[in-house]
């Protein structure tokens, strides 16, 4: 992964009153920008992304990243789209968290299938110190091993953020899920701010950041234009954007949601890549149900990582034969890490 140290974007994003500008500047990316390009002739907008993908990145090269569930289910947050979540009824079971030995053989045995960044994800709504202590553990554990570290954790204070970065955290993964009009009729047990209070939170320890969205859960474009135009709006703008295509889960709020047009999904990937140049823009959840000419296509719109593995936190992911498989058939090649997103 790669930080985006040179990004031009000029816009605070997360505006704190002490630091709001005397003169008002303009987004780096309007909703209406955004959306503009979504809507461009597919192939006009193919072109663009792939053009300023190979402008910023090697070509054919794909990072494979894997993600630990430390811990499991029972999580009090209602995110609709989530079968972690202890007010659905998805069959996912509440675990307790893994012991560091647990814990640091798997991230051994991502060492020796070669990853460079282990990730771990717990199912908290937002952890307390205690938990914050018992990461620090595992995070210590994993660099000791001379990986990457990597967690997604939930909402986070300055002070966490600050303790997770002394204990060698390189990485946060947080997403936004969707545009700020749309979340409430995604998550209500929290607020769009307290996502972009977490993230603030990360940047201002030091820690890179991991952040994206998911498609298919019953937005407008525009509220798809309103996610990205958020994330590339961040100054800077996210190291790491993983898009997600909502698997829909049984048991979830969002399990009968229309699917999204697969074209439509491959727009954001393009949308992404222009938008964010820099950035890993990651093929995350839902891959499994794209099949390969779609996923081909999200690498012809600038994706250039993708998750790794038969089991993605508790849900589905093509497994290893079928991605070397198809990165075979066109010609691309893995760059391994364990991130998450
Ligand atoms: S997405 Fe995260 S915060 Fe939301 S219910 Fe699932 S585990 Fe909890």
């Amino acid at each position: 992964m790669t930080a985006c140290s040179t990004s031009t974007h000029t816009v605070q994003w997360h505006a704190r009153p002490e630091q709001e500008p005397t003169a008002p500047t303009e987004p780096a990316w309007s909703v209406e920008a955004v959306q503009g390009l979504l809507d461009k002739p597919f192939m006009d907008l193919l072109f663009q992304a792939q053009s300023v993908h190979r402008e910023h990145w090697p070509a054919g090269e794909i990072e494979l990243a894997t993600l630990l569930s430390v811990k499991t289910g029972g999580c009090p947050e209602n995110c609709g789209y989530c079968p972690q979540s202890a007010e659905f009824e998805t069959g996912v079971k509440a675990e307790k968290l893994m012991s560091v030995q647990e814990v640091t053989r798997a991230a051994q045995a991502a060492k020796d299938a070669g990853a460079t960044r282990f990730c771990m994800g717990a199912a908290w709504r937002a952890p307390k110190d205690r938990d914050i202590e018992k990461m620090n553990e595992l995070i210590g554990a994993v660099k000791g091993l001379g990986l990457q570290t990597c967690a997604t954790l939930g909402m986070l204070q300055p002070h966490q953020a600050q303790s997770l970065r002394e204990a060698g955290l390189d990485y946060y993964n947080h997403n936004l899920d969707t545009a700020p009009e749309y979340y409430r009729d995604v998550v209500s047990t929290r607020q769009y701010q307290d996502r972009l209070d977490t993230l603030q939170a990360v940047r201002d320890a030091g820690i890179s950041v991991c952040c994206g969205g998911i498609i298919g859960m019953g937005e407008e474009v525009v509220h798809r234009a309103g996610l990205i135009a958020q994330l590339a709006n961040m100054d800077p703008y996210p190291e790491s954007v993983p898009i997600n295509s909502l698997v829909r889960v049984p048991g979830t709020p969002l399990a009968d949601s229309e699917p999204v047009d697969p074209l439509d999904f491959v727009r954001v990937i393009a949308v992404a890549r222009i938008t964010m140049p820099k950035a890993r823009v990651r093929l995350s959840a839902g891959r499994q149900q794209l099949g390969e000419a779609v996923q081909t296509l999200c690498f012809m719109a600038g994706a250039n990582s993708i998750f790794y593995g038969d089991k993605l936190l508790v849900t589905g992911n093509p497994d290893v034969e079928a991605d070397t498989t198809l990165m075979r058939k066109l010609g691309l090649h893995g760059l391994r890490a364990s991130v998450a997103g």
